[in-house]
């Protein structure tokens, strides 16, 4: 679970963007992958910790 600090929205799992960016303008391409919140593109987006009901 995460939650968007910006939308205040609660989701699953983040939107996840993938870009791919030429570092050097030769062959140095960079893969990556951002997450971003499904509500407003918001990219800090943070984990949700439910509160658990459990016993110890
Ligand atoms: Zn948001």
């Amino acid at each position: 679970m995460y939650s968007c600090p910006r939308c205040g929205l609660l989701f699953e799992e983040p939107d996840i963007i993938h870009r791919r960016e030429n570092l050097d303008g030769e062959n140095g391409w960079w893969d990556y992958y951002e997450a971003r919140c499904p509500g407003c593109g918001e990219e800090e987006i943070e984990e949700y910790h439910e509160e658990d009901e459990d016993e110890l």
